[in-house]
């Protein structure tokens, strides 16, 4: 009992694991372990820690039915810095604890967000939100990138002059773009974390805010492996059928035909077809 002490998660504490071209991931605090998970569950029970086979059935028991109050004892701080149309997303995630760097308050660095030229992409004309895997010819991946470089170059010269004018910091910053990178401390209980990381690693998320959640994944994992591959089992690799959809695989599986036709049946392939990409 007492604290829940991890030597793997201690040997990364306070790391900066670097995101992107200039972001990172630093784990800065933790509070309980696969442990933790175990002796809260058992509480009513009064027994705590058992075998590793037994905590393991019993963290994957927890998570598959759902009884996800034990997985809020365990708790992350993280300090993380990311660009302000990564933080956008991010933030929309409520039931986080977050103290953001203040422009009001402090100087912002001249550090803004240029995509690496792999990932220069056109629109896709499939998913409005997404890019396509169409390739790109070079020179137009190259003028892309000036042009966003340039363009934060010079954004960040004027607020610079008007800082040096005495104008108010909260006034100079108001021009600064979405790629200015900004940064967090983080605070999130386990549970909560699993629906952040269950949305963010998906492949329709935006790759920019999705390898900051594949970094934190890994983290998570350090302080708490059984959770995580429970998590990885039952939540991040778990699909969701509709009652029609899963009549249609009663069928398929009993030799039967597929009672799905146009939208619906694109959907249910897309769904086996997303996952066996994996
Ligand atoms: C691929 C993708 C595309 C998206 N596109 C858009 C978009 O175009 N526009 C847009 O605005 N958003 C968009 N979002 C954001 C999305 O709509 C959600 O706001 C975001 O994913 C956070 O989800 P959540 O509310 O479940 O999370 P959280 O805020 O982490 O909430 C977790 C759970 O707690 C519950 N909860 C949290 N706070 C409260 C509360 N105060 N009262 C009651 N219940 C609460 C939630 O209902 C949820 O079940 C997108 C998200 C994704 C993943």
């Amino acid at each position: 009992m007492g604290h829940c002490i991890v030597q793997e998660a201690e040997a990364i504490l306070d790391k900066e694991f670097p995101v992107l071209d200039k972001g990172f991931v630093r784990l800065v605090d933790y509070l309980g372990s696969d442990e933790r998970i175990v002796q809260s569950a058992r509480v009513s029970y009064g027994s705590g820690t058992k075998s590793f086979r037994e905590d393991k059935g019993l963290i994957n028991y927890l998570l598959r039915n759902d009884h996800t109050s034990p997985f809020e004892q365990v708790i992350f701080t993280f300090h993380t810095k990311m660009p302000v149309f990564v933080a956008r997303q991010w933030v929309r995630h409520r039931t986080a604890r977050i103290n953001e760097i203040s422009g009001r308050y402090s100087v912002m660095k001249n550090e803004f967000y240029v995509p690496a030229p792999e990932d220069v992409a056109f629109q896709s004309q499939d998913n409005k939100q997404g890019r396509s895997d169409e390739s790109i010819p070079e020179e137009l991946r190259n003028s892309v990138r000036e042009k966003l470089e340039e363009e934060q170059n010079r954004i960040y010269e004027n607020y610079r002059s008007l800082l040096d004018e005495n104008v108010a910091r909260e006034l100079a910053r108001v021009n600064l773009p979405l790629s200015l990178y900004t940064e967090w401390y983080w605070q999130i209980d386990l549970h909560n974390l699993f629906h952040f990381l269950k949305l963010s690693m998906d492949a329709h998320a935006q790759k920019e805010i999705r390898v900051y959640a594949e970094e934190m994944f890994k983290i998570a994992s350090k302080v708490c492996p059984v959770a995580m591959d429970a998590f990885e089992n039952h939540i991040q690799g778990s699909v969701r059928f509709s009652s029609k959809e899963l009549d249609a695989l009663n069928s398929v599986l009993g030799g039967g035909a597929n009672p799905l036709s146009g939208k619906d049946l694109e959907r249910f392939e897309a769904k086996l077809r997303d996952r066996r990409q994996l």
